[in-house]
């Protein structure tokens, strides 16, 4: 059996880790870390990225092409088994892919100050989390660790990448994100919005990588008690940022300062909420993940 030593590290980011398993292959590593007001946390949440890798599998095994090669595999060292895939390496493209399906985050932000968001003129008088149908397509480039990723146009991406594959990229992300919003409302959630990666093969065929339909790449909020106008709460890290923006942290978000470490009472009521997640939305139980 291959330790994690064995395999070189290529990269490293906010998450996750990547190492090298051959010309073909990368074990693609989810850690504990969590992030909240942009800030990764110094406290982990005990089995985050096995919920996270799980949630990713689930959807892989229902989605057209992308990187997913095995996620029980004996090239996947024991010690990092159910937080691992083996995924195939790819050439990524350089965009963050966005379905929004309501209106909220940066989103309500450019709204609010342009009445459009990436450069799509939205009715007049939406307000918070109110729904958007159809979804629409709004990119962002990414952003070095710390920064804010901006959005962007359809052209901007288009001028860079090309109308074929900007397009391609458009159509995937709205196909993906509908049919996963249909899905996760039959299991009373809302999936407001998400982010996808593509990469493109040898062949050039694009290809759905990275994580997909994950609390920390989408927005999932309980159908139950959803009412637009106001900010809906967050399925998982509300008790993050309760507690973070509470007397009790003693944190002040503005300042420049790290974040404290959580209390365990709130470390433990987020690792529940993101089994509960995993098992609303998969209907299967955390209980037979692999461990
Ligand atoms: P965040 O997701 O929070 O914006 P991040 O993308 O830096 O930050 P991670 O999710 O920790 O964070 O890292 C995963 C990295 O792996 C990303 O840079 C992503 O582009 C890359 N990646 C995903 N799938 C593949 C793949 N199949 N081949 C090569 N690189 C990939
Ligand atoms: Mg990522």
């Amino acid at each position: 059996m291959p330790t994690l030593a064995d395999y070189q590290h290529v990269a490293r980011g906010k998450v996750r880790d990547l190492y090298d398993v051959d010309d073909e292959l990368l074990l693609f590593v989810a850690s504990d870390r969590i992030s909240a007001y942009d800030h990764v946390l110094s406290t982990e949440i005990p089995d985050k990225g096995r919920v996270l890798t799980a949630m990713s599998v689930f959807w892989f095994e229902r989605l057209g092409p992308n990187h997913l090669v095995a996620a029980d595999d004996p090239r996947i060292p024991a010690e990092v088994r159910g937080r691992a895939l083996l995924v195939r390496k790819l050439d990524m493209v350089d965009v963050e892919c966005v379905a929004r399906g309501y209106l909220t985050g940066s989103g309500m932000a450019d709204y609010r100050q342009t009445g459009a968001v990436c450069g799509i003129e939205l009715p007049e008088g939406l307000v918070e989390a109110d729904e958007l149908d159809p979804p629409i397509f709004t990119p962002a480039s990414k952003a070095e660790i710390g920064q804010h990723d901006e959005n962007v146009s359809f052209d901007v991406i288009a001028a860079k990448h090309g109308i074929e594959l900007a397009s391609k990229l458009r159509d995937r992300t709205i196909e993906l994100y509908s049919e996963a919003r249909a899905y996760a409302k039959t299991r009373g959630l809302i999936l407001a919005d998400t982010k996808f990666e593509f990469g493109l093969n040898k062949q050039g065929e694009l290809i759905l990588a990275d994580e997909v339909f994950t609390p920390d790449s989408s927005r999932y909020w309980p159908a139950e008690g959803y009412a637009p106008g106001r900010v809906q709460p967050s399925f998982d890290k509300q008790y993050v940022r309760d507690w973070l923006t509470s007397d009790a942290s003693g944190w002040d978000r503005k300042s420049d300062t790290p974040p404290p470490p959580l209390p365990q009472d709130v470390v433990a009521a987020t690792r529940q909420r993101y089994v509960e997640a995993y098992e609303l939305l998969t209907g299967r139980s955390f209980a037979d993940w692999l461990a």
